[in-house]
């Protein structure tokens, strides 16, 4: 078996354009995330791949076959959805044997592999309950290891940890990649939590009005972001983004606002030439802020700003630093260090230097990356 493949793919609701003429491919192995705000068409485009939803135009192939057409049954298909839909009437045994069952798969390899799978969602101990007499995170872990329990062509999850607690969320994501590993096949991984998409994919594609704005790694989305929307949209902090000028002075460009001034290195000049004079929007990482002393490159005037610090959040590798610019107009920006930030600093101005190596650049009107 080669790749999924999905071709221009385009599901009409009516007027409305719920999914508008997307395309990918998932190799064997591979897990691609759709990640999105709500109603971005990310269920639509699962939902096509399963055949839930007929297409409006565009076609579905798995590896040589054209799968369009081919009704869901016959597609060989895993799902696991958010509201996961476990049998009342069954233990948890059966409900994971009917994974397997419905396939007619033989009773030595049921035997053997539900209570493998239960294993592996932790959910061993629970094999001759009934559903109700389990939490809500158990029973979701349930539909998961139904799901998983047979091996199928294509994997496709929908937001299947969306009712789990911060926790289990955490722990399901590794079984769940660990289970992917095991099997091998492709897998279509469907959310709209970012640092899920992070975690989990090899390839993800940030969506947005029915299209796919940027597809790639996630090392790709978070450094080399098209535009400011993906560029937003993933990193936790998010990006903190600010109008500024471009002023030209002799030959350097300098990035300017209330708040800040910053000199432009070198090799983006020729990339943002024709938008001296106007306004773009800058993009600074919160971990592209240190502390002077901390700096992994030379610090001057021409990359520093100051952060009048509100809020200290201890986190695990360090402190996430709420701060507003005390220039008048100047916006709240957000800075992540690896050291921990003292709760004395609270209320003072600190110096931050800004590696303007990282800097984002976008287009004020269309949003583009101009570098
Ligand atoms: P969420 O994260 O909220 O589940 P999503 O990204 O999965 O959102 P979809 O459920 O695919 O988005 O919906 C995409 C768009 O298509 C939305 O505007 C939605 O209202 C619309 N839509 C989805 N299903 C239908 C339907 N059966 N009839 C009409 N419009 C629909």
């Amino acid at each position: 078996m080669s790749a999924i493949a999905a071709q221009h793919l385009v599901k009409r609701f009516k007027e409305k354009v719920a999914v508008d003429d997307i395309s990918f491919e998932v190799p064997e192995g591979h897990m691609l995330v759709l990640v999105g705000p709500s109603g971005c068409g990310k269920t639509t485009t699962l939902r096509m791949l399963a055949g839930l939803e007929p297409v409006s135009s565009g076609a579905i192939r798995f590896g040589e076959r054209d799968m369009t057409e081919i009704r869901p049954r016959d597609r060989n298909l895993a799902m696991v959805f958010q509201d996961y839909a476990i049998f009342p009437h069954m233990t948890v045994y059966e409900n994971i044997a009917y994974g397997l069952r419905s396939r007619h798969a033989p009773g030595a390899l049921i035997k053997q592999r539900v209570p493998d799978a239960a294993r592996l969602f932790h959910i061993d101990p629970f094999l001759k309950r009934k559903p109700r007499q389990l939490s809500g995170g158990e029973r979701q872990r349930v539909a998961l290891a139904r799901a998983l329990v047979r091996d199928a062509t294509l994997y496709l999850y929908d937001e299947p940890l969306a009712n789990l607690d911060a926790q289990l969320r955490l722990e399901a994501r590794e079984d769940i990649l660990l289970l992917h590993r095991q099997k091998g096949m492709p897998s279509i991984y469907v959310t709209h939590d970012q640092s899920e998409a992070m975690a989990l994919g090899d390839t993800i594609a940030v969506m947005r009005d029915g299209q796919i704005q940027q597809m790639g790694s996630g090392q790709d989305l978070y450094e080399r972001p098209i535009n400011e929307f993906v560029a937003f949209f993933i990193g936790t902090p998010s990006i903190n983004l600010f109008d500024v000028d471009l002023v030209a002075d002799g030959e350097d460009i300098w990035a300017r606002n209330a708040g800040m001034d910053l000199l432009l290195p070198a090799e983006l000049r020729e990339k943002v030439a024709s938008y001296v004079g106007k306004q773009v929007r800058l993009g600074i990482r919160p971990e592209d802020y240190h502390v002077p002393k901390k700096a992994p490159f030379p610090v001057g005037e021409e990359n520093t700003v100051q952060g009048y610090v509100n809020v200290i959040e201890p986190t695990s590798v360090g402190s996430t630093v709420y701060c507003t610019s005390l220039e008048e107009e100047a916006k709240d920006f957000t800075v992540t260090f690896k050291l921990r930030l003292p709760a004395s600093y609270i209320g003072k101005e600190i110096p931050l230097a800004i590696n303007t190596r990282k800097l984002h650049l976008f287009d004020k009107e269309t949003g583009a990356s101009l570098i």
